[in-house]
This record gives C-alpha cells, structure tokens and sequence, in this order.
C-alpha cells in the first residue's frame, strides 16, 4: 500500500518523510501509457507531490505542481485535491538514450531551462505561489533548491523509480528538512544519513520503508507517527459540470449549434465527457438561473 510515514528526529529539531508510491506510479503508468522514461520523471514528481498533500493541513487545501524545463517531455503536471495525488506529463512516450552510469536521463529529458512553480490554494483570497529556478531537471535536487529557494528550508531529498518489464517496481523518497533550531552537527549527521539513499528504489524492493526509517533514522532520537495511506486518483467526473457550467449557457450553447457536442477530456485521467443539447438544462438549470 503506498504511504507516507513521517518522523521527527534530534528531539524536533528536523523532520524526516518516508515515501511508497509504487502504487501510483503504476496507475500513472496504466492510465498514460508511459515510457519508462517517462514513468520515472512523474514518479518522482508523484512523490513530491504526496509529500505536499500530505503537509496540506485542511482536507479542502489543494495544490498544483509544474515542472517545465524546455525539454522533450514537455510539462510535467501534478495535482492533489479530494485527498487524491493525480499527474501527467505532456509527452508520455518520450524515450532517450540512457546516460552513461545506465540509468534513465531524466534530467535530459525535462531539461534545466525552466522552472519548478508549486501553487498551494489554502482556501485564502490568494493561492500561495513559490517558484525556483530547475537545477538539474532531476526532480530530486530541483526540489531539494525549491525547499531552500523558496521557503528557506535546508534540506535533502532522494527520490527514485525502478522500473521492469511490468511497469514500476518501487517508487518512492526520503525528504528531510532541518528544523530552524537545528545547528551544524544535526545538518551534517542528516547529511550524512542522507549519503545512503543514492539508489533508493533499489532498496525499497529489499526493505519496507518502515525497516529503512528504522535502520536509518532510528538512533537519532526519533519518534515515528503511524504511517498515513497515499491514494492515487482523479474526481473529475464530479466536477465536470461545473467546468461545462462556466462556459457560461450562450457559450455551451454556441460550442454544440457548430460542433454537435461539447467534448472534455481530462488530461489528469483521460476520461472523456460529451454534453448534447439535451443536456443543457440539467446542467443550467430549465429557467436559465444559472444563465
Ligand atoms: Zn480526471
């Protein structure tokens, strides 16, 4: 089951998430037919994006994540609302040569000419917009400089995937952030910890998340909190009314009279959704109040 499982370490004075996300990046895989390629540059972002929604603290609080470094893959997109993470990316079959310690290029293929833009809406007048330039196009660093860029968080973050034949064998990450009383030797003991999580996908199909915190993080005085279930998904279909609805009824009404139909399709989950003339007044309303 993916989860997150998060820690304090040094009596509270940083912070430390364990991330699975096997799962989801499976579903990403099935929903987007993605490249394996592609399959590791949003699986990382997956994971990112499970550690945001899990830092949300209302049940409404919605984010976007978008990484756009200019190269073959295009956008990498990523959402998390209704408890749900979802993404895609605009290219899902991109495909490159692997780099030379044989691994996939995932930096060559987001590209470092861009930004990292994460938009928290809190439910206040404004969304909280943060923005940091990409370092590597590798995902991991490039959040690792948005933490510190953007919210003055030093930190460290290791993300992997590891695919097979069948799709994703393990995704997931471990994401450490220095609280502000934490001094030199607490950063330089995390960073240290942190050395060991260079392949961590590889390890996650030997070891639970639960056995790595524990052998990794355990003699730092650390206190664990019971894991929290990472869910995967896209509930478009109960807002897409709503989407057809602020077209506004003159618009819709135009769309179908030269098209035959308003046709949606949810880049998030590609599910399709056709609205006739028929149903222009379930959605409007008979009297026209929602004109
Ligand atoms: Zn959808």
């Amino acid at each position: 089951m993916d989860r997150i499982i998060k820690a304090v370490c040094f009596g509270g004075k940083a912070r430390v998430a364990l991330l699975d996300t096997t799962e989801a990046v499976n579903k990403a895989i099935k929903t987007h037919d993605l490249s394996p390629l592609a399959a590791a540059a949003l699986g990382r972002s997956l994971t990112v994006g499970a550690y945001i929604m899990h830092n949300l603290k209302n049940k409404t609080d919605r984010f976007n994540l978008i990484v756009d470094g200019g190269g073959p893959i295009g956008r990498i997109c990523v959402a998390g609302e209704d408890g749900a993470i979802k993404g895609f990316v605009d290219e899902p079959r991109v495909d490159l040569p692997l780099k030379a310690d044989g691994k996939l290029d995932v930096g060559g293929a987001v590209g470092r000419n861009g930004d990292m833009v994460i938009v928290k809406d809190l439910g206040l007048k404004e969304p909280y917009i943060g923005r940091s330039a990409l370092v590597s196009g590798e995902i991991a660093e490039d959040y690792a400089n948005y933490l510190y860029m953007s919210e003055g968080i030093a930190n460290s973050v290791a993300l992997g995937v590891l695919d097979d034949a069948n799709g994703c064998k393990a995704s997931g990450g471990i994401i450490v952030e220095a609280l502000p009383d934490a001094d030199e030797n607490i950063l330089v003991m995390l960073e240290d910890v942190m050395s060991n999580f260079t392949a961590i996908s590889s390890m996650m199909t030997e070891k639970t998340i639960e056995e790595i915190g524990n052998f990794y993080f355990g003699h730092l005085n650390t206190e664990f909190f019971p894991a929290e279930p990472i869910e995967y998904g896209c509930k478009c279909a109960s807002k897409i009314r709503g989407i057809v609805r602020s077209l506004g009824r003159a618009e819709a009404e135009s769309i179908i009279a030269e098209q035959g139909v308003i046709e949606i399709t949810c880049d998030f989950c590609a599910a399709k959704y056709r609205f006739g003339a028929e149903d222009l007044d379930t959605i409007f309303g008979k009297n026209g109040e929602n004109r």
